[in-house]
């Protein structure tokens, strides 16, 4: 492990049918996920889906209503947050803005019963390692947003969490940065080996930093996980909708062989894995760079479609393309010359890749 890294072990997190009502409102409904120790799990949604709810209940700073929850096997479901070994980032960073960067670090193992000195190194060495070395002595005012975040980092892992959780951490900073404090949180995590739950509505983000993703709708869990899971195979119309762009078309399904299916798409008939689905009407999710354009006169199986606006965005061109059985959405990436709007062409899908049927849709 890297210097700074904690003593502690990281711990797992487990939710049994966590339920939290508030008055008549149920913000989290009998909701049962684990986050393995060292991983980073993003809890994902809209909204007012729950996820704030279900992290300040690891947190312990909201307490469940039924259920259990666990943090390295302990039952910590009627433990205070002060008895959870649990560290939290506030999306607002919440500083104390009279105290300098270095004792706002310092403050919690102070408080915690150490002597200022070792309170003070603790701190300079957790502000070493989110790379603040140097800023020790300024207020917070004097910082930069990005700067203000990784002291409230700092902050956070000087207690030598279990577990370390972030609320909508990036919501302040603008969109340039953005991408590269996801980037240092999700290499700080990777090095300390830091067992992280961490909310977002920003579904790009989600897929950017995390070891799997829990995707929350209406209080319960949709879908959960790796990004690629969720991407390739979305479990209902909701995820296959809030995760990256996707074209829902209706097909039917023809047959069943083995763990394929065969499914009909006005005239392109594609084999896919069936994923439970029977004979039948079914949807299916086809990413936009799935779906390949062929000019000229249609030829074997294909849908009959006409290019109805090409934009071309240099890495990419997006394509509407008007079909029989509705819009389609296409990006092609690579450097090709974009086919112009009116021209008839042959859609097909890369099977293998971005379509899949939408059980039970
Ligand atoms: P957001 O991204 O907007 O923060 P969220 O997914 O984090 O949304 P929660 O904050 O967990 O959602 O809220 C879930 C539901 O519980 C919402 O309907 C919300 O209005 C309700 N809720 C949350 N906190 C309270 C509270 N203290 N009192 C009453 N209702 C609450």
């Amino acid at each position: 492990t890297r210097p700074g890294a904690s003593k502690k072990q990281a711990a797992s997190v487990e939710f049994r049918n966590v339920t939290k009502n508030y008055g008549g409102v149920t913000a989290v409904d009998s909701v049962s996920f684990t986050i393995d120790a060292g991983q980073l799990v993003t809890l994902l949604g809209p909204s007012g889906c729950g996820k704030t709810t279900t992290l300040r209940m690891i947190a312990g700073l909201e307490m469940a209503s039924a259920g259990q929850i666990l943090i390295g096997g302990r039952d910590v479901t009627n433990l205070s947050a002060a008895d959870r070994d649990v560290s939290m980032v506030f999306q607002s960073y919440a500083l104390f803005p009279h105290m300098s960067v270095l004792e706002n670090v310092a403050y919690g193992p102070s408080v915690q019963g150490a002597s200022r000195k070792d309170a003070e190194a603790m701190a300079v060495e957790k502000l070493s390692l989110v790379g603040l070395s140097g800023l020790e002595r300024r207020a917070p005012s004097e910082l930069s947003g990005g700067q203000q975040q990784r002291v409230a980092v700092a902050r956070a892992l000087v207690l030598e969490p279990q577990v370390l959780l972030f609320d909508e951490p990036l919501s302040n900073l603008d969109a340039k940065l953005r991408r590269r404090v996801r980037e240092d949180i999700r290499e700080l995590q990777q090095s300390l080996n830091l067992t992280v739950a961490y909310v977002t509505h920003d579904q790009e983000e989600a897929l950017a930093v995390s070891d799997r993703i829990i995707v929350m709708s209406n209080a319960r869990i949709a879908q959960t996980g790796t990004p690629r899971e969720l991407y390739e195979e979305p479990a209902d119309l909701f995820v296959a909708d809030f995760i990256g762009d996707a074209n829902i078309l209706a097909g039917t399904l023809t047959g069943v062989e083995g763990a394929s299916a065969d499914v009909k798409i006005d005239g392109l008939s594609v084999r896919l894995p069936h994923r439970g689905a029977k004979p039948g009407a079914v949807k299916l999710a086809v990413r936009p760079d799935a779906i390949l354009l062929g000019e000229g006169a249609s030829h074997g199986s294909a849908i009959a479609g006409r290019v109805k606006k090409a934009s071309y965005l240099g890495t990419q061109i997006e394509y509407d393309v008007e079909t029989a059985t509705g819009d389609l959405f296409v990006v092609q990436y690579g450097r090709k010359e974009p086919i112009e709007p009116g021209t008839s062409v042959n859609v097909t899908f890369e099977t293998h890749r971005g379509v899949a049927i939408i059980p039970g849709a």
